[in-house]
């Protein structure tokens, strides 16, 4: 098995102030804006987001998660679906502007379940999307607002996001089989 550096943490550190900025400038600042990360990479990458928008504007953005988990049930024995299975959402998401945040954003499927979760939680003003990694392969129309890195990926690669908070030295890999 053959792995590639694909960022190190210099590059990663780089992507995600880029992106805050680019967040704070779609936006005009903070205000209404809310975070929502996706378990459990994307819920790390919100918190690296909320720390830089907070050192730039000196205001605090609110952060939440949802947990999002292959579910596969009798009607498609191949292919799983993603559903929502718990949601830490410590605000009312009405009349905000949701930025998700994941690590990967493959067929779309994930961010499709984040945004139908979102929506039993009320009426958000807009839903926008974040992610470090676009590895292509979208199965919906879905498609990322700020990204930290395209790409490019054969369906049989795979790509690892590692970092600090899980213990690893940060990084994005692919690896080939
Ligand atoms: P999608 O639902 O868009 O197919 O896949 C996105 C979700 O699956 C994300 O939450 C992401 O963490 C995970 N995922 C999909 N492909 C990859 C990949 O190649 N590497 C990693 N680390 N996660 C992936
Ligand atoms: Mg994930």
């Amino acid at each position: 098995e053959q792995e590639r550096l694909i960022m190190d943490a210099g590059d990663i550190a780089r992507a995600l102030t880029r992106v805050a900025h680019e967040i704070l400038e779609r936006n005009k600042g903070v205000k209404d804006l809310a975070l929502v990360g996706i378990r459990t990479g994307g819920v790390h990458l919100a918190h690296r987001l909320a720390k830089r928008i907070q050192e730039i504007e000196q205001a605090p953005v609110p952060i939440g998660d949802l947990d999002i988990t292959l579910y596969r049930d009798d009607l498609s024995l191949r292919k799983e679906q993603p559903v929502l299975r718990t949601t830490s959402v410590p605000f009312d998401v009405s009349d905000k502007i949701v930025v998700l945040v994941d690590d990967v954003l493959f067929t779309g499927r994930t961010i499709r379940a984040a945004m139908d979760g979102l929506m039993d939680l009320g009426r958000p003003a807009e839903i926008q999307l974040a992610v470090l990694v676009d590895r292509g392969h979208r199965q919906l129309p879905i498609k990322a607002n700020y990204i930290g890195k395209n790409l490019p990926t054969s369906r049989d690669e795979q790509v690892q996001v590692l970092l600090e908070e899980a213990g690893e030295d940060d990084r994005v890999v692919i690896l080939k089989s």
